[in-house]
Order: structure tokens, then sequence, then C-alpha cells
């Protein structure tokens, strides 16, 4: 599987980032004042695509496609389909995308794809399709507010060998011992980290609500940015 380098994702995190100051500066000429970069969050794809990208967004049902997959999202070089087979999360994790299609691959027809079977996403092949998946992470969950809110929610970076009674408890309410978070896989534990809502005796919102994204997508970012290792 091909993978990308440090460079190409840095490239795709900066022109993530200026889209979200566009959509930051296009929703403060809506509302006529300052939008703090914070109240972005949850981003709104459907505002972002018709309003950013000018691109017209069709819901449909399900996309029929072959060899036990369904198509659950389309970049056409001028609308983009979104099947709402999926989850509201997912549908905006496709949303994203499919813009990042729209902003990296301009004119070249795009599908995306899941298996019907376990319902879960089939592993990209092409660059194209990593390259896609990364800017839409990049633009949902940026790594400079990721970071803050994980930090202000959960103090430090995660070190899972370091997991104890309190943080055990409070990630599974007692369901789970710490030794058996310590045995996780960091993308595993880093799910419970995205649905938390407690922590260290302190309630806060849970990251996947702050963000608009499935605990899988937010675990992925998590340990991408090695906040939980
Ligand atoms: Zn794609």
């Amino acid at each position: 599987m091909s993978t990308l380098t440090d460079r190409r994702k840095l490239e795709i995190e900066d022109c993530a980032r200026s889209y979200i100051e566009r959509l930051r500066r296009h929703a403060g000429n809506i509302c006529g004042e300052e939008v703090p970069p914070r109240a972005c969050f949850p981003i709104d794809m459907h505002l972002f695509l018709s309003e950013i990208l000018r691109l017209p967004v069709r819901r449909v049902g399900i996309i029929p496609s072959s060899r036990g997959r369904s198509t659950v999202g389309m970049y056409d070089t001028d609308v983009v389909v979104i099947s709402e087979s999926q989850s509201v999360e997912a549908q905006r994790f496709t949303a994203a995308h499919e813009a990042g299609h729209a902003v990296l691959h301009p004119g070249a027809c795009q599908l995306r794809e899941r298996s019907l079977r376990s319902g879960s996403d089939l592993v990209p092949v092409s660059v194209n399709e990593i390259e896609a998946n990364f800017f839409a992470a990049s633009l949902l969950m940026p790594r400079e507010l990721v970071s803050d809110e994980f930090i202000e929610r959960f103090g430090s970076q995660i070190v899972r060998e370091e997991m104890g009674e309190d943080e055990a408890h409070a990630l599974t309410g007692g369901r789970l011992s710490p030794s058996s978070l310590r045995r996780m896989s960091p993308r595993k534990l880093a799910e419970y980290f995205a649905r938390a809502k407690w922590f260290h005796a302190r309630q806060f919102d849970a990251l996947v609500g702050v963000f608009g994204v499935s605990p899988d997508a937010m675990a992925r970012r998590l340990t991408e940015l090695k906040l939980i290792v």
C-alpha cells in the first residue's frame, strides 16, 4: 500500500488550513462579524462544498456498485454525490473526502466505496484516495485544534503503558481494567478517548462531538498526531 511522504502531508495540511480560513472569512461575511477559528467546528460541509468550492451536492440512497461494494460518495467534476446509506458522521467524512478530490485532483471523476459485507471502508490503494482521506482528516480535524482540545481534556500525550485505575474508570466506567487498556492497540484505545466525556474529575464535550466525526476517524487522527502512543 502506498503512503504519503511527510512533505506531501504538510502540503495537504497547509491546503486544508487555507480552505478553513476561507470558510471562516465567508462565515464572518454572512453574520457580519469576526468568527473565531474554533467557531467553524464542526465544519459545515454543505456550506463548504456549495459556497467555498461552488460544487452542488446531491444526496441519494444507495448508489449501485459491483463486486460486493457500495459507493458512498462520488466527485464528478461539477457535482458531489453523497449516499445517505451511511451514518451522519460518515457522510461528513465522505463529503470532506470528495472535497479533497475537488481541490487536489480537479477534473478527475472519483468514487468512494465501502464493503457491503463489513460496512467498513476499503483500504485505499491509490495515492489519490489516500490523499483525499488525508485532506478530509486535515479539514475536519486540523492538527493544532485537535492537539489543543486533546491537551485541554487529557492534560498531555497519553502513553498506553501508563494507564492506571483512575484513567480506566474515567474511560470505561469500570468495565475494563487498566491492564486490558494497556494491551489494546493505540488505535483501539484512542476510540475511548475520542468518545470520553469525563477525565481526571472533569466533565467536557466529547471530541467526536466537537469535530462531528466518528470515533474511528477521530482515533485515526489522534494516533497519527501521536497524541496517543
Ligand atoms: Zn475517493
